[in-house]
């Protein structure tokens, strides 16, 4: 279907692709091209509270939550094998909608279709605690689906993200209403979609298009019956949030900002940490909110490694996001995040650091920038930029690294290059991060809990982790012996 001459994106409620109630729409912009390429519908109060209704009625008297663990697999299942169908379609959707290079976004439709299937087959396979009771008494616990399921998204990993949430949300029995970020809305409604096809019940899996603030968004996390709140974004609208959901005690997790210390010992293996200092900051143009963006270098190895680093960034091959041989985008998400990323380049946000190399590229585009020389306390060095600008400091021993890499209000995730096992441990143990990866970036193991401290989240996700929050774990007591 054509609106305004753009293929239309709707909403999708009660398995229905439907336009605004008001018949709102806002332009979905490329930002390669920076012109329109799809026009989506605009949802405001309204559309969100009917996509909850829609999702409180299929949890409150429809099949899903009662068809039980293993037909709530098989549709997963159905849904993942339909993604992988589909999987050009969802991974241009995102290039498209943010400038992703398409290899990359492939990559996203890949750890999507797993995040589905993952936690498909963890919530069946999970098992409850059997508690025996010295009085003569027997405890267990069930995990019960904790109803309506908000799950609110960022645009820059569009569909891995969504279904990061979504896909726990559902393995374990609740129903959806999934807001995606604005600016890229396109993949969640080709996957509703595919949900209907698979054989999803209506009201199960609902997405609602819209901004935030004032609209669908807000909309979402202030409505009494939703029962839990999922949300990947900026730590400023994850303390909105927290605020406003506190009024109907409805539970938050919070997935929130970032800025990664990458710390490089002179006895790390310089090629490997080269590589990952580059993906952690260069991949998806750094607009990822576990990016390394401040790397600390220990003296004996600065000099040569920074050669080194600076001749891989310059290799990097920048181009249009759609042509596979590109790897790093020649356009940020959009116009505003051009503006923000490029705000830092700015002598004031530098405060006295220089740029080694990059700067502004064409369009909306920032290159691989690495600065150095800036102060502990310069903006470029304390903020989340969400771009390809890296901050290298030089080190000398490891309490200053740690120091350094700690002094910070985030703490979702830091990096450590060493070759010295007791080395490795130590300072892992004593980095303030929900993650710490030694010797390699980005690696996940869902299983695993994934979250920040400081104002880089609340809560945890991933696994079991998810399953606590998405579930209202109940406990049952036995009378086993009356003797
Ligand atoms: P954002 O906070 O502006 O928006 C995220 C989502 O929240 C969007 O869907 C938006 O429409 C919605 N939203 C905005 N204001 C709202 C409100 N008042 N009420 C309800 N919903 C609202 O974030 P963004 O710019 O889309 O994403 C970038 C941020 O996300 C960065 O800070 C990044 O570090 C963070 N992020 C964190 C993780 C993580 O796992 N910790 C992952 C990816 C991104």
């Amino acid at each position: 279907m054509q609106v305004d001459g753009f293929e239309f994106f709707g909403h999708i409620i009660n398995n229905e692709e439907v336009p605004s109630l008001d018949g709102d729409t806002m332009p979905d912009i490329d930002p390669y091209t920076r012109e329109q390429w799809a026009t989506i519908a605009c949802g405001g109060k309204a559309d969100a509270d009917l996509a909850v209704a829609a999702a409180r009625e299929a949890f409150d008297h429809g099949p899903w939550p009662r068809m039980g663990f293993e037909k709530r697999q098989q549709l997963m299942h159905r849904l993942a094998d339909l993604m992988e169908e589909h999987a050009d379609e969802l991974a241009m959707a995102d290039t498209l909608d943010m400038g992703k290079p398409i290899t990359q976004s492939h990559h996203d439709v890949t750890r999507s279709v797993l995040n589905i299937r993952f936690f498909a087959d963890h919530a069946r396979m999970s098992t409850g605690e059997a508690l025996p009771m010295d009085s003569g008494h027997h405890a267990y616990t069930v995990y019960e689906p904790a109803g309506v399921v908000a799950a609110i998204s960022p645009w820059n990993f569009p569909l891995m993200l969504g279904t990061w949430k979504v896909a726990p949300a559902l393995a374990w029995g609740n129903t959806v209403v999934w807001k995606p970020a604005e600016d890229t809305p396109t993949s969640a409604t080709i996957m509703g979609r595919l949900a209907v096809e698979a054989g999803f019940p209506p009201g199960v899996l609902n997405i609602v298009h819209g901004y935030g603030p004032d609209s669908a968004g807000a909309a979402l996390t202030q409505n009494p019956d939703v029962d839990r709140i999922t949300f990947t974004g900026e730590s400023s609208t994850g303390k909105i949030i927290t605020g406003v959901a506190a009024h109907n005690l409805t539970p938050v997790s919070l997935e929130l900002g970032g800025k990664g210390a990458n710390i490089v010992f002179d006895d790390a293996d310089l090629d490997n940490a080269v590589h990952w200092a580059i993906e952690a900051i260069f991949r998806n143009a750094g607009q990822v909110c576990l990016a390394g963006s401040r790397l600390y270098v220990q003296r004996g190895i600065y000099e040569e490694f920074m050669r080194r680093y600076k001749i891989a960034a310059e290799a990097l091959v920048m181009g249009d996001p759609k042509d596979p041989a590109t790897q790093f985008s020649s356009a940020l998400a959009s116009q505003e995040h051009f503006a923000k990323v490029s705000s830092y380049l700015g002598t004031e946000a530098l405060g006295g650091g220089r740029i080694l190399t990059g700067g502004l590229g064409e369009g909306w585009s920032v290159k691989p920038t690495i600065v150095t020389d800036a102060p502990g306390d310069a903006r470029v060095v304390k903020e989340e930029i969400f771009g390809p600008v890296t901050v290298a400091t030089v080190f000398d021993t490891e309490d200053e690294a740690i120091a350094m890499a700690n002094d910070t209000r985030y703490g979702l995730n830091a990096m450590v290059f060493t070759e010295n096992l007791s080395r490795a441990h130590r300072v892992s143990g004593q980095l303030k991060a929900g993650t710490v990866w030694t010797n390699c970036f980005f690696i996940r193991d869902l299983r695993a809990p994934f979250g920040g401290v400081g104002d880089s989240g609340l809560g945890r996700e991933g696994g079991n982790f998810s399953r606590e929050f998405m579930t209202e774990p109940k406990a049952v007591v036995m009378q086993i012996d009356r003797g």
